[in-house]
């Protein structure tokens, strides 16, 4: 086959290797910044070499050869030319063949390393080296350390990135116009990227510092750029989205008012608000793009409920997706009860529906005598056809990726609004960044008579005294809810546990009627034992996570999670959410095993002092970090690579009005920007 060479001197493996980095253009070297720096500026003579880090010396090889004990090595004894005596020993216990010989007595070489005291003197691991041929000057600047992808070594990087800062000169022009570098202060940005690939030597301990800790004004204006970009991305979303057409949901208020006057509850004025923001977008001739926030058991279910009823007032369908067959199955049965007799013609597609069934629902949302379609992804899978598709509602976004969100979108003849549901809440500052095209409504507020979980921090020691309790607890009529210790690695053993507990509490508790519900089961098998506990026909459910999203039973009371220093904070925080839903005082216990690690403790803590969700986000997001949080990767919203929400917070105000001024009156500036920034990605996140 022919090699393609991507520009000069790139062979195709090349690229390759670059394309793993993010890197497919020029451009894309220039903002490869480094991870670190070593100083390779100075040189310290052998006489005078004492341990520490990051050191380089120079010397001439006395004798190279391979060791066997404690282990295979090859093992290097440099001296000092002019004193014999100054020596240092070189360690490496991965070699080639030829290393040795490159390393022949006489050789002059350079290493770089850190020094340590050795049994023979000073010796470095695995150094960096270089056998000298001729005098070779020191590098005048510091020498960045990229991050890289195996293949690709430091040296070769450099002199990529090296060349295409020194090539072609729009690479390192400003994208901002002069007047906005001023009054925000910035460094231009050519003089801030050559800075970061090669910062000069003999930089003061303070700059150094701000350099390693990415606050030196260098950084700034990269951190500036890269947030702008993202502003400017999601801003021109906003922008092409009120360019476009979706149906204007006038509603007559009809059904609406029918749910709320059979719901059985007042709605909290939480919820009223949210509704009207909801309801008054659903009226636009553009397509709502809105995010409804609430903590678990906030009542978000009821507000996409009326939602879904001003559309179908309207004429029009509507799609209610949810992650997983249970929720969705759940949200199927409250539904129709509320909907009951109000002549709303429902349909229910999952998975796991039946061929037959499957195709009447398809042909039933083809012609419209279906007007509200609830399921799982299957709703947005090939073959079915919403053609009056207005709205789209999605519980629990989080779960879904964008591309799963895009897919149902284009169902529909035009554009349908789009009402995203999330218990996740996002912290301030992420909503003003990853999440700044989209609308936000929170219901900050719990439905009333509801008494807070009390929580537990158990150790697996005394196990049985909880086994004892759930089983007091089931005496007493109340139901609760045993949830499987997460295997991430085995889905297999996670069953095998499953299957063992559910054993353990049916041999301990003879006396109550214990349940098992997990993920490897026929959905149908999940859907009974799903309505046998609502029922209260079962006392004791074992569960694995299936259960953390949206299931809904108020008698449940009590709930113990097994190796809960196992589980990710929201996890924890959703899988408490489950009880606490009735009037009777509910209870969390949190078994754990020790040894229990930092991080493991940290989120212990936090979900046993606080049951707030907005403020267990926030630790979250402390503890992970975005890209983590958002699981971004999967989501398609752009990672920000140098920027941190929460850190560099005081530049997106700036970053905001900067983005809004450019797009209003520099379009080719916003533009050009876009482009250095993401390039083929643009498009991507236009989603
Ligand atoms: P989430 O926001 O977690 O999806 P749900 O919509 O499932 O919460 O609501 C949790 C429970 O609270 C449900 O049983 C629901 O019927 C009930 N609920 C919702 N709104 C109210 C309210 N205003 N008053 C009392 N109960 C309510
Ligand atoms: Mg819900």
């Amino acid at each position: 086959m022919q090699r393609t060479a991507a520009s000069p001197g790139k062979s195709r493996g090349l690229a390759d290797l670059l394309a793993r980095l993010g890197i497919t253009r020029d451009a894309d070297l220039v903002l490869h910044l480094p991870l670190r720096y070593e100083d390779h500026t100075r040189l310290t003579p052998l006489t005078s070499l004492a341990p520490g880090l990051g050191v380089q010396t120079e010397g001439v090889v006395v004798n190279t050869e391979i060791q066997y004990r404690p282990r295979r090595q090859l093992t290097c004894l440099l001296a000092d030319p002019n004193d014999r005596s100054a020596q240092l020993v070189l360690r490496f216990f991965t070699f080639y063949p030829n290393q040795q010989k490159a390393l022949t007595p006489g050789a002059r070489v350079r290493v770089f390393g850190d020094v340590r005291p050795g049994y023979h003197g000073a010796e470095m691991v695995h150094p960096q080296w270089k056998v000298l041929a001729a005098d070779l000057a020191l590098p005048t600047s510091l020498t960045p350390v990229y991050p890289t992808t195996a293949g690709l070594t430091q040296e070769a990087l450099r002199k990529l990135v090296a060349r295409a800062l020194a090539g072609d000169a729009s690479r390192t022009a400003d994208t901002l116009p002069a007047s906005v570098v001023a009054r925000r202060k910035l460094w231009p940005f050519g003089d801030a990227v050559r800075f970061l690939h090669a910062p000069p030597p003999h930089l003061g301990a303070a700059a150094l510092r701000a350099l390693d800790e990415r606050t030196h004004p260098a950084w700034t204006r990269l951190k500036f750029d890269e947030l702008l970009a993202q502003q400017l991305s999601l801003k021109a979303h906003r922008q092409a989205r009120a360019a476009r057409a979706a149906p204007a949901l006038a509603g007559t208020g009809e059904l609406t008012a029918a749910l709320v006057a059979r719901a059985g509850f007042a709605l909290t004025a939480a919820q009223r608000r949210v509704w009207r923001e909801i309801a008054h977008d659903l009226r636009q001739p553009i397509p709502m793009q809105r995010l409804l926030q609430g903590d678990v058991g906030s009542g978000k279910t009821v507000v996409a409920a009326l939602a879904a009823l001003q559309a179908i007032e309207s004429g029009m369908q509507v799609a209610f997706m949810a992650p997983t067959e249970i929720l969705a199955e759940q949200h199927y049965r409250k539904l129709s009860l509320w909907l009951d007799g109000l002549g709303v013609r429902m349909a229910w597609l999952t998975g796991s529906v039946p061929a037959k069934a499957r195709r009447q629902a398809r042909e039933e949302l083809a012609s419209g005598t279906v007007q509200f379609a609830v399921g799982t992804h299957a709703l947005f899978q090939e073959g079915v056809e919403i053609p009056r598709l207005a709205l789209a509602i999605v519980d629990e976004q989080h779960r879904f990726g964008v591309a799963q969100r895009l897919a149902l979108r284009g169902k529909g003849d035009t554009e349908a609004h789009q009402l995203m549901m999330s218990a996740t809440p996002i912290p301030r500052t992420l909503a003003m960044t990853f999440y700044a095209d989209l609308d936000v409504s929170v219901i900050d507020e719990m439905p009333p008579g509801r008494t807070p979980v009390v929580t537990r921090l158990v150790n697996e020691k005394r196990r049985d005294e909880i086994v004892r309790w759930i089983g007091k607890q089931g005496a007493q009529g109340r139901q609760a809810y045993w949830v499987c210790p997460l295997i991430e690695e085995s889905e297999k053993l996670e069953l095998q546990t499953a299957v063992a507990l559910h054993a353990e509490l049916t041999a301990a508790l003879p006396e109550l009627r214990i349940g098992l519900i997990h993920g490897r089961q026929k959905p149908d098998e999940k859907a009974a034992t799903m309505d046998a506990f609502a029922r209260a026909e079962i006392d004791v459910l074992v569960a694995t996570t299936v259960i953390e999203v949206g299931v809904d039973v108020p008698n449940a009371s009590s709930m113990v999670i097994e190796h809960a220093e196992r589980f990710g904070l929201a996890q924890l925080h959703q899988l408490r959410g489950r009880v606490g839903r009735g009037a009777t005082e509910s209870t969390c216990v949190l078994l754990f095993e020790e040894p229990v690690g930092a991080i493991a403790k940290q989120r212990l803590k936090v979900i046993f002092e606080t049951t707030d969700g907005f403020e267990i986000a926030r630790q979250d997001l402390m503890i992970r970090g975005p890209g983590e949080f958002l699981g971004a990767r999967q989501s398609g919203v752009p990672l920000l690579r140098f920027a941190d929400p929460e850190r560099d917070a005081s530049l997106i105000g700036p970053v905001q009005e900067t983005a809004a001024q450019l797009l209003a009156r520099e379009p080719e500036a916003a533009q050009a920007h876009l482009v250095r920034w993401l390039g083929g990605r643009a498009e991507f996140i236009k989603a």
